[in-house]
């Protein structure tokens, strides 16, 4: 209780038990006091409880309670109440302010927000941009669910995942198809998320704009390489003893120069692409293939393994596998020197999806240029990979390759021992081998 109110209650109370006690004391000596004492009492207490019905009803019924005059347990308590219900009527404007404050902050915003409960993705609350981003109309919306408006299989698969991790880019807006939007999911209590979407069409015309001209430069550059590699193909270095060593170099930096523009091409067709045509790729000839290109390369100066365990196929684009494995085994080949040992091992997880890893013994990578070496023309170092004539683009091939085929790429690595580079594909792609290679 209020310490003001407990005070007049013990107040009010030893005034009433000084009165009781007095009444008491006129009653044992006049008899005829009882009835009038009694009468009394009642009128007290019936006045005590039509207040208390006066007050609580006013409670009831939400009015306004004013503060009455004077001193004593109802003035106290009338005061109480009042007080109480002036703090509560700040307290609501100010909470009121709030909200139309982040309503109209959520109105300004360029992006749409949306509130989403699991499991069925159901839609709670939506900003204005919404509106325009997703075709959403207000309220009939409201308590629809998300996956019933984008039914792009794509979307609907990211939004079961509840993804929060990886946003998912380049969506079809269903409002204005010329629109790119990009989703990002955010949880923030047990069982609502926030899908906040961006318009990143402007983004995405530049990101294809860049590709394009990648891919123009590069088909352009090819027909020119072409023919100069052509022409000094055609001139023997004895012919010109005193420029032997340029046409020599002549050559290899051409050689090189058409590598790139290959790689550039095929980095281009692939990132055009949102999904391969997907085949039973038999391993057994693979792994025969990648050994000896292997060996061709190596020409003698390695130990090389391969080891085919796992006796099983893999669903994907032989095209394409071929070419991510191979940047891996040449790799191994060119960054070990003369002696080392490659070893190449397709295998069997434990989950039941596959993985090929190639393990060598050359120079390794440092640990803080792992996260960046997928990038193109990330190199650890420049001269040693120009020496062993790279393009800085075959592991961001390796990269795309994997990504179209939902696989992984772990780089195990410790400078001076060697390096390990595993792939490893989801257990949808195992496909038991019917027939053994002879
Ligand atoms: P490059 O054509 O230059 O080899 P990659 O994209 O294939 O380009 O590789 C990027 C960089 O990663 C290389 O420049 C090299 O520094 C490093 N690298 C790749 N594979 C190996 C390996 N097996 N051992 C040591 N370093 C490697």
């Amino acid at each position: 209780m209020h310490p003001a109110l407990c005070r007049s209650w013990r107040h009010s109370l030893a005034r009433l038990g000084g009165l009781l006690a007095l009444a008491l004391a006129a009653g044992l000596w006049f008899d005829a006091v009882w009835p009038a004492l009694c009468a009394a009492l009642a009128l007290a207490l019936g006045s005590i409880l039509w207040r208390l019905h006066r007050l609580s009803q006013r409670l009831r019924d939400r009015r306004r309670v004013e503060p009455l005059p004077g001193e004593g347990i109802w003035p106290e308590l009338y005061g109480l109440v009042y007080r109480r219900q002036r703090e509560a009527r700040t307290r609501k404007r100010r909470l009121v302010s709030m909200l139309r404050a982040f309503r109209e902050a959520a109105a300004a915003l360029p992006d749409a927000i949306l509130v989403l409960e699991a499991p069925e993705r159901r839609i709670v609350w939506f900003n204005e941009a919404a509106t325009r981003l997703l075709g959403l109309r207000y309220p009939q919306d409201i308590d629809a669910h998300l996956s019933h408006l984008l039914r792009a299989p794509r979307v609907v698969e990211w939004l079961e995942s509840w993804n929060c991790d990886e946003p998912l880019l380049d969506v079809a807006s269903p409002a204005d198809e010329r629109l790119r939007l990009g989703l990002r999911l955010i949880r923030y209590t047990g069982r609502q998320y926030l899908l906040v979407v961006r318009d990143i069409s402007m983004l995405m015309r530049l990101e294809q704009m860049r590709r394009d001209f990648v891919a123009n430069v590069s088909h352009e550059l090819r027909t020119p390489l072409t023919v100069v590699h052509g022409y000094l193909d055609m001139i023997e270095p004895e012919d010109f003893p005193e420029l032997a060593a340029g046409i020599v170099e002549m050559r290899r930096q051409s050689a090189r120069m058409a590598q790139i523009v290959e790689d550039l091409l095929t980095l281009s067709r692939l990132e055009a692409k949102e999904r391969l045509d997907e085949e039973t790729v038999a391993m057994a000839p693979m792994l025969r293939t990648l050994e000896h290109e292997a060996r061709a390369l190596s020409r003698g100066r390695h130990r090389i393994a391969f080891e085919d365990e796992a006796k099983c196929d893999l669903l994907g684009s032989g095209k394409e596998l071929h070419s991510a494995f191979s940047n891996l085994v040449s790799n191994a080949v060119r960054y070990t020197p003369e002696g080392g040992e490659i070893r190449v091992r397709f295998a069997r997880e434990a989950d039941g999806g596959l993985s090929l890893a190639v393990r060598d013994t050359g120079p390794g990578i440092p640990a803080q240029h792992i996260p960046r070496i997928t990038e193109r023309f990330y190199r650890v170092s420049s001269s040693r990979s120009r020496e062993s004539g790279g393009t800085g683009l075959g592991l961001s091939i390796v990269k795309h390759v994997l990504n179209l085929h939902q696989a992984s790429l772990e780089i195990d690595s410790t400078p001076g021992q060697g390096s390990t580079f595993r792939i490893r594909f989801e257990p949808r792609r195992t496909l038991l081998r019917e027939t053994e290679p002879a």
